[in-house]
């Protein structure tokens, strides 16, 4: 590794800001299309079954070329940087592409990640400067989870891999997409499990991401049922938004035993204070979770482009960016060809 490369890149901050007057704040990278679960919602077996095309190796961003993707974007703003899938878990030495963004900068470095090999990564991960962890988790009851991955996968093995985290000294978020009738029973044990503990429990609304979920309206559970569920056990008060672009409202217990968080992004849509850009593994940067098409940086970068030109290349694409998906979201808009969760990461 060159220790020679200058740390904080922010020192060189050119903002760049879309038609929306929005900031380019936050860069989620997907380092892969894969999973080792199959979730109903988001990967669901008929669709990604033994038959199905995932990207092959070479197609990929290597770890060189997605940390100078990143430093370019952080020099025009950023400073969040998540790493998602698929499940980032199985691209093989993770921890050394955390080591690279890590010196980047002053940032934010979080990790998505389903849980399954968080037990014995999350040591590595933590040492390599990861900053936090948000892992997800639909239910605590074993038999609705296991059939939620659709794999057979233990709740167990998830918690241990929280705990895991929590050892290695990495501060956790705990994501549960809430989908009617599948899970929805399994909201209050999810909040009594994890007061107290300091790991927040995020309730994600069900989006029609991608084009294979069978989103239909009728399945969302709003955030605002779920805070009452949640509320009517544990008495809870809203808490301020953190800066702009959170996405998450937050509550509080009353009794100070902690906080949940809510993703109203279907009935409450937050596009107005969207800073956030996704980087697919293929190299591929979108503006919107729920785009059809990304702009090719992968063509960029392997055409020897500098990365004067690459910060270009990005400048151009945010400048244009007017993406309001959730606010003009419909049954109809739910059709579209959007590309898959699992490949442009959540
Ligand atoms: N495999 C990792 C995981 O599950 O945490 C990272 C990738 S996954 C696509 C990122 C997040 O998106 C997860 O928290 C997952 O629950 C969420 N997600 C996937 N499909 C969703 C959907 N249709 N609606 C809402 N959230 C979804
Ligand atoms: Fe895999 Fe995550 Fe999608 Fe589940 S939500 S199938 S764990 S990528
Ligand atoms: Fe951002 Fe698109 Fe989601 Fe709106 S719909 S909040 S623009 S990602």
């Amino acid at each position: 590794m060159d220790e020679e490369r200058p740390l904080l890149r922010q020192a060189h901050v050119s903002h760049v800001l879309d038609t929306l007057h929005r900031p380019l704040r936050d860069l989620r990278i997907s380092v892969t299309d894969r999973c080792n679960f199959r979730c109903v919602y988001c990967m669901p077996k008929e669709v990604f079954g033994r038959d199905y095309r995932f990207l092959p190796r070479r197609e990929l961003l290597t770890f060189e070329e997605i940390e100078r993707v990143a430093g370019v974007l952080v020099g025009l703003g950023v400073n969040k940087l998540r790493i998602t899938g698929g499940e980032p878990l199985l691209r093989r030495d993770l921890e050394v592409l955390v080591e690279r963004l890590a010196r980047l900068g002053e940032l934010d470095l979080t990790l998505t990640t389903n849980g399954a090999l968080l037990a014995s990564k999350a040591r590595a991960l933590a040492d390599a400067g990861l900053t936090r962890v948000t892992v997800s988790l639909d239910s605590l009851d074993d038999e609705v989870f296991r059939s939620m991955n659709d794999v057979d996968f233990p709740v167990a093995r998830v918690l241990s891999g929280i705990d895991a985290a929590a050892e290695a000294g990495l501060p956790v978020k705990v994501n549960m997409v809430v989908k009617r009738g599948l899970n929805d029973g399994s909201i209050l044990e999810m909040a009594r499990r994890f007061r107290g503990t300091g790991h927040v429990v995020r309730f994600i609304e069900f989006m029609d991401v991608g084009a294979t979920n069978g989103w239909r309206l009728d399945d969302v559970v709003p955030a605002a049922e779920v805070v009452r569920t949640v509320g009517e056990e544990f008495p809870l008060e809203p808490v301020e938004r953190a800066y702009r672009g959170e996405v998450a409202e937050r509550y509080r217990y009353l009794d100070g035993e902690g906080e949940i968080g809510v993703i109203a992004s279907v009935t409450q849509p937050f596009c107005g204070d969207c800073t956030r850009a996704r980087l697919s593994a293929d190299g591929k940067l979108y503006t919107c979770l729920f785009a059809v098409r990304g702009h090719d940086l992968r063509a960029t970068l392997r055409s020897g482009a500098d990365d004067a030109a690459l910060e270009q290349a990005v400048r151009a694409v945010w400048e244009r960016r007017a993406d309001r998906y959730s606010e003009r979201r419909t049954e109809e808009t739910g059709e579209l060809r959007k590309v898959e969760m699992s490949y442009i990461g959540g």
